[in-house]
């Protein structure tokens, strides 16, 4: 109650004294206007405003204003202010003295255009305008809604606001930068205009519900504010409205109140106009005065160019933020709005050489790390250089024992290269000899050549002189055939008594005559045979006969001699056997196989064996005779050999029988022959001839 009281004695005293400075500017001018009479031409603008003219907001706009104006206006305007208290307006009172004041002071003047700024201005001129400038254009700026919906209805009306809502727009604005922010304290001024702004802060709040507590401070004095503020939770910030004049109606500017709060406090602070911009707020969404005084100056053209029906114009707001702000509430610029205005901005060193800095730091690093490294190396180099030294002496070491080694070897691989060379030159003279006696042996190897060729020759002659041999001989042997053939016969007659009656003498010598010539024929025979054979002169006559007849005819020969012995003669063979070969030839073989079986056997028996087979004849004799000793076997079939035994002289012989019955086979019959036999047991001879064989007919 004291403080309202207070508050009532203030007001008074101050309606006092502007009571008072309008009576002294109603003197002034009312001098000044009868002096300046008739009417002032020049074209007039009048800017009511609520806003003190301390207000750096009110003349940031206005400068803009005034500049862009001229520049759009042809002439020169003259443009007059008048402030007007909005508290103070508000008194009937009041206003009646000031409308009679303003009516003093321009009543020869002719006014174009009339202004009025913010709520309280814009109030004045629509509740007085009509009493002092009736018909005069009218252009509000910054009016509340209820307003515009008054102003809407006037003739000659326009509007300039601003495009968004700033305050709610940094309201708002604020949560986003800072969302642990439960607590919200909204500083306003104790001015009309200032609780205007107020009303509409606690509007939107009311509406939004942005905060968990909102605590409103209307009108303190900056000593005052700062210790309200001082207790405030951590959690909290400061939306500053506007700041024209305290609860005790001073005028105050919220510049002014900025520069002084805000150092002191623990909490950031925000607005929402430009003006305050870089005095200790963070920032938000800022109405700009410049945008302001712009579309003011645009607007009060069209109005001065004859447009006098209703129309709004709008200046845009934008979002704006002191960098040394962000920083000192460590507000990330990540949370700013994308389209947004960071001024201020003072980079640290950091900030400034951060990459630089880090550079450096880096190079630094990189340099110790190559120091290091460097060290590390040259410490390596030492340790490298210590086992170095310590190889090469182990090296040094190991090379004197190996160069010892080596020359030792190399002694010995000079003495062995010694022993080598004495080898070689031993090789040498060996070699030499070598040649020598391939020189000889080649010598000795011509003169053979040269004997042998000799010899071949001799041989040739021997042959043909054996041929020659040959020859003589057979025709020897016939020549003495004959006449032996007739000793035989004329001994046969005469010991058969024919020619006489002989006495046993005489038979006894003419029997030995006959069988010496008959051993004389039977050798002539085969000698006439063999010459015949190795002339190459022998006939040979093939034909087929019956095999057991040509058996027979041999068996026949021998057979009374057999008889006489007291042997037996057997034949084994297949009933009718016939073959092709020489028959004459073959039985002259038999015959001398079996003539000797015969003379070689005293008793027991002596067989015949005949056994046909694919594309031979096998005709075997045995007998039981006195047999053949091994070592004598391959003398048998030798010319003039006879094996010794005590038949030799009783049994006869030339030794030539078996020699031409192995030429017969091999040569003329083309077959072989074979003995197998065993001393004191007796012998068989095998031949073996080729021949086309059939067994019950004769063969063609
Ligand atoms: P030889 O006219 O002496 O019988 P061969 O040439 O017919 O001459 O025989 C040579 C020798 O072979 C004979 O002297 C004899 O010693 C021996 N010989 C031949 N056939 C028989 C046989 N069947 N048994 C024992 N010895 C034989």
């Amino acid at each position: 109650m004291h403080c309202t009281n207070c508050r009532n004695g203030l007001f008074k005293v101050w309606r006092l004294v502007l009571i008072l400075l309008l009576a002294v500017q109603f003197l002034g001018v009312g001098m000044h206007s009868a002096a300046a009479q008739p009417a002032d031409s020049a074209d007039r603008v009048l800017v009511i405003n609520s806003q003190p003219y301390t207000t750096e907001w009110f003349n940031s706009l206005n400068d803009r204003f005034v500049e862009e104006i001229n520049r759009l206006q042809p002439s020169e305007l003259k443009i007059s202010y008048e402030y007007i208290d909005g508290n103070i307006a508000n008194d009937p009172a009041v206003a009646a003295t000031v409308i009679e004041f303003l009516k003093h002071k321009y009543q020869l003047r002719q006014f174009r255009l009339i202004i009025a700024i913010m709520p309280s201005g814009c109030k004045f001129l629509l509740e007085h305008g009509d009493k002092f400038a009736q018909g005069i254009p009218q252009l509000y700026v910054l009016p509340t809604l209820q307003q515009v919906e008054k102003i809407s209805s006037r003739p000659q009306a326009g509007i300039v606001q601003s495009t968004g809502n700033a305050i709610l727009g940094t309201l708002q604005n604020i949560k986003t930068l800072l969302p642990h922010v439960r607590h919200l304290y909204v500083v306003a001024g104790a001015g009309a205009d200032d609780q205007e702004y107020m009303a509409r802060a606690r509007r939107y709040l009311g509406h939004e519900k942005l905060y968990d507590q909102v605590t409103y401070l209307s009108g303190l004095d900056t000593t005052e504010l700062v210790h309200a503020l001082s207790a405030a939770p951590k959690d909290s910030a400061v939306m500053m409205l506007t700041y024209v004049a305290n609860r005790q109606g001073q005028p105050m500017t919220t510049v002014q109140v900025l520069k002084t709060v805000t150092p002191l406090l623990h909490i950031p602070a925000f607005s929402f106009y430009d003006t305050v911009f870089g005095q200790g707020i963070v920032g938000g969404n800022l109405t700009s005065t410049e945008a302001y005084g712009e579309t003011l100056a645009a607007a009060a053209d069209r109005m001065l160019s004859g447009e006098q029906r209703f129309f709004v114009m709008t200046a845009s707001t934008r979002y704006m933020y002191d960098w040394r702000q962000l920083k000192r509430w460590k507000i990330p610029e990540a949370r700013l709005p994308a389209e947004r205005q960071v001024r201020f901005v003072e980079y640290t060193v950091w900030d400034r050489y951060r990459w630089e800095i880090i550079g450096a730091i880096l190079l630094i690093a990189l340099q110790t790390g190559l120091i290091g490294l460097l060290l590390y190396y040259r410490k390596r180099q030492a340790q490298l250089a210590t086992t170095l030294r310590q190889i090469n002496a182990q090296l040094e070491m190991t090379v004197e024992e190996r160069t010892k080694e080596l020359t030792d070897s190399n002694e010995e691989l000079t003495a062995a290269n010694e022993e080598l060379r004495a080898l070689n030159e031993q090789m040498f003279a060996m070699n030499e000899t070598l040649d020598d006696l391939n020189r000889k042996m080649a010598a000795e190897i011509s003169e053979k050549e040269q004997l042998s060729e000799t010899l071949a020759e001799a041989n040739r002659k021997l042959k043909e002189l054996d041929r020659m041999k040959s020859m003589f001989i057979a025709s020897m042997s016939h020549e003495l055939r004959t006449p032996l053939n007739s000793i035989i016969g004329f001994t046969g007659i005469t010991l058969q008594e024919m020619s006489g009656p002989l006495n046993e003498e005489q038979k006894d010598n003419l029997s030995r005559v006959k069988r010496s010539a008959n051993h004389l024929l039977a050798l002539i025979t085969d000698v006439i045979d063999i010459s015949k054979i190795e002339s190459g002169r022998i006939d040979s006559y093939s034909q087929t006969f019956s095999l057991n007849e040509l058996v027979k005819e041999a068996v026949d020969t021998i057979q009374t001699q057999v008889e006489d012995k007291g042997m037996v003669l057997e034949v084994s063979m297949p009933a009718e056997v016939s073959m092709f070969t020489d028959r004459r030839r073959l039985l002259q073989c038999l015959i001398n196989l079996l003539s000797n079986a015969m003379k070689y056997s005293e008793s027991g028996k002596i067989s015949v064996e005949v056994r046909p087979l694919k594309q031979t004849v096998e005709l075997a004799v045995s007998d039981t005779g006195i047999g053949i000793a091994e070592a004598d076997l391959p003398k048998l079939f030798e010319p003039f050999e006879r094996v010794k035994s005590h038949l030799q002289v009783k049994a006869g012989g030339t030794g030539l029988g078996l020699y031409l019955t192995k030429k017969l086979v091999m040569e003329v019959l083309k077959g072989e022959i074979d003995v197998q036999s065993i001393q004191g047991q007796g012998s068989t001879f095998i031949i073996r001839i080729p021949a086309r064989v059939e067994e019950g007919r004769a063969a063609l």
